[in-house]
């Protein structure tokens, strides 16, 4: 046994203590996933070595091998995972298993929702892998050396998960990690080949690094009986141990391309879809790209995790490579191995690399490409779009050159449906349009029921003309990008004069002129009787049971992004609406014959009605409802 020195005794950080409560007290379904939790970080451990080796040899030690090693001890009750890759000093041994420094964890422990199947599946996707060995162990110990250290510097790190760890300096032969679980009472059965052996193939297929369990062989005599003292062990691979994407597709089942998916995308549920292509000729690469089921926590986050894992010519080279994708899909996760870039390239490297733009909009197009696919499968798609919709929309702001594709991926609730379900394309849209119509319509607003009942909408539901209601946030962000689909204008009922075009007859237009003509009088007054808070004042034909809305100027910044605006703090400049008042409505009738003070009550009645079914503020409520329970006689 290793003599060990300078041992110290540490708590663990806060979070890491609850972590561990957790693991250790209610974590009972699911338990087999630590297995593929300490692979993993074996497998990262070797890829970094590989990586870091690159320029320095030395470091594999003579030792350049890289593999994974598996051996359980029903006996004594346990299980070792073992690995020759980079290794810890000191340092990073008590940061990295002391401490989570991982802004994930605190997210992690606010989800947990005490369904505890569901929260074990947490643990891998918030990256506090490690610590999952305490749902099977009582007791851990990890030895550890860094690579091209020396024997003196290895680490001995010891736990049983209650509050604190010890640490000490060990005389340690070979770098690389090695973690001895010592398995609770009741989780024996993990010390079992076939168990390990299945969980091996089940989650680590797809891992480069060859994952090896020792077999052991005894020699029989000539009647068939074994001979003692003839055990030989030999090491069996395990696991499929060649990169995923390097496989030709027609050789790889659903399932394994699943399974990849989970491992690079830390999540835990399938994939949508994927789409997986050899390039060869100008620009070499492989991608691996999949959308997935459902978001991270941190999908709106400035810092959140995005991008694909980056390997140049099958190394791992970086995690989050955000340079290969444009922000607005932000939510593609997999893998890119090129041959198009030096194998030193470092993130500031690749913000100057020409080819990193080249790549960078073929697997824009192929993202693009991929949803395009999904779209034929419309419930996975409404799966896509409830989930990343939002995201989606920010494309046509930053990427002009895809803006026509993104369009045709774009869903929106409509009036066709009244449902606040967006689930209606702009090719909807058209294939449905009224001969004559020469426009697609929408409005925006803060929600979905102030969309659908806007009384902007009044004419539009009364001729059977579809409008789009958008109700997101981003959407009015989104519309001042996107002016046209596939050559037809797009345009926000709420802006501008009314002009439906030919969907109206002559008769109709010469109609509504003589009642401008006829309210002119009217007009006037109103307008006088409102002074400087409205811009103008007309009589409109776009509402049926309204009296009055308020319209803004067509170039104009719509009402939602100025609440948007105002809201984080931008001083707006002030824009005066344009008052529209319904002659045929009752109230603008009366309105009409009106003397005296009375008329601009009715009339200021009317304009604050309107821009509070806008969805806006006014400036004073309480003189409104005065006003207006003088008019019911209170
Ligand atoms: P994550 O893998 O998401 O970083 P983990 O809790 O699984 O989180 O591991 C924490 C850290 O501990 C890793 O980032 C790594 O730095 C270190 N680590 C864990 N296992 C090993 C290992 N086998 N070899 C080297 N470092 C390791
Ligand atoms: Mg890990």
């Amino acid at each position: 046994m290793t003599t060990a020195t300078h041992e110290e005794t540490l708590g663990f950080q806060t979070e890491v203590k609850q972590l561990l409560h957790l693991m250790i007290h209610s974590l009972y379904s699911n338990r087999e996933i630590f297995l593929r939790e300490l692979i993993s970080n074996a497998a990262d451990a070797c890829d970094k070595l590989r990586y870091q080796a690159l320029d320095n040899d030395a470091l594999y030690e003579g030792d350049s091998e890289l593999r994974i090693e598996i051996e359980h001890d029903a006996e004594a009750g346990t299980v070792t995972v073992r690995d020759n890759g980079i290794g810890m000093n000191r340092d990073e041994v008590i940061e990295n298993l002391g401490t989570i420094a991982r802004s994930g964890t605190a997210e992690f422990l606010k989800q947990l929702s005490g369904e505890q199947q569901k929260d074990a599946r947490l643990i891998g996707q918030f990256g506090v892998g490690f610590y999952s060995g305490f749902i099977v162990a009582d007791d851990i110990t990890v030895r550890t050396r860094k690579a091209g250290t020396e024997q003196g510097e290895g680490v001995e790190w010891h736990s049983k998960g209650e509050g604190e760890f010890t640490v000490a300096d060990i005389e340690r032969e070979t770098h690389g990690t090695e973690i001895v679980l010592h398995l609770k009472e009741d989780a024996g059965e993990f010390a079992d080949d076939f168990r390990l052996q299945s969980l091996v193939r089940k989650y680590s297929d797809h891992i480069e690094v060859p994952v090896r369990m020792p077999k052991v062989e005894t020699a029989r005599d000539e009647d068939g009986n074994e001979i003692e003292g003839s055990e030989t062990t030999t090491w069996e691979t395990v696991n499929e141990a060649t990169a995923l994407w390097v496989r030709p597709k027609s050789e790889l089942s659903d399932d394994e391309y699943k399974a990849f998916y989970k491992h690079v995308a830390h999540d835990f549920s399938d994939p949508l879809t994927w789409s997986h292509n050899k390039v060869e000729g100008k620009l070499e690469y492989t991608s691996l790209l999949y959308v997935p089921g459902r978001a991270p926590f941190d999908l709106y986050e400035r810092d959140g995790a995005r991008g694909v894992k980056l390997y140049v010519q099958r190394v791992f080279i970086m995690d989050d490579a955000e340079q290969f994708l444009p922000l607005y899909l932000r939510f593609i996760k997999g893998v890119l191995d090129t041959r198009d870039l030096s194998l030193n390239v470092s993130r500031e490297l690749l913000q100057q690399d020409p080819q990193v733009d080249k790549i960078k909009s073929a697997l824009t197009k192929r993202s693009l490409d991929m949803l395009k696919k999904l779209a034929k499968d419309p419930e996975a798609y409404q799966t896509f779009w409830n989930t990343f919709g939002s995201v989606l929309k920010e494309g046509p702001a930053e990427d002009h050159a895809n803006r026509e594709k993104i369009a045709g991926l774009l869903r929106f609730s409509s009036t066709h449906t009244d449902s606040a379900t967006q689930d209606q394309s702009l090719a909807d849209y058209v294939s449905r349009m009224k001969e004559g119509q020469e426009k697609i319509y929408y409005i925006v607003a803060d929600g979905f029921n102030a969309a659908k009942s806007s009384p902007h909408l009044e004419v539009f539901r009364k001729k059977g003309i579809e409008v789009l209601l958008l109700h997101d946030r981003i959407d009015e962000w989104l519309m001042s990008h996107l002016t046209e689909f596939e050559g037809t204008r797009l345009v926000d009922v709420a802006k501008g004069d009314l002009d439906l075009g030919e969907i109206e007859d002559e008769e109709e237009k010469k109609a509504q002129e003589e009642t401008a003509k006829a309210k002119e009088d009217l007009v006037k007054r109103v307008k006088e009787a409102l002074g400087d808070e409205v811009q103008e004042v007309k009589v409109t034909h776009r509402l049926t049971d309204s009296p009055a809305c308020v319209v803004l100027p067509e170039h104009e910044m719509g009402f939602q992004m100025r609440r948007i605006m105002e809201a984080a703090g931008q001083a707006m400049p002030e824009v005066k609406p344009i008052l529209e008042l319904n002659p045929e409505h009752a109230l603008v009738a009366r309105l009409e014959g009106v003397e005296g003070d009375g008329f601009e009550d009715l009339a200021r009645i009317l304009l604050d009605q309107a821009i509070i079914a806008e969805g806006g503020h006014l400036d004073d409520p309480a003189a409104y409802v005065k006003r207006l329970n003088a008019l019911l006689g209170a």
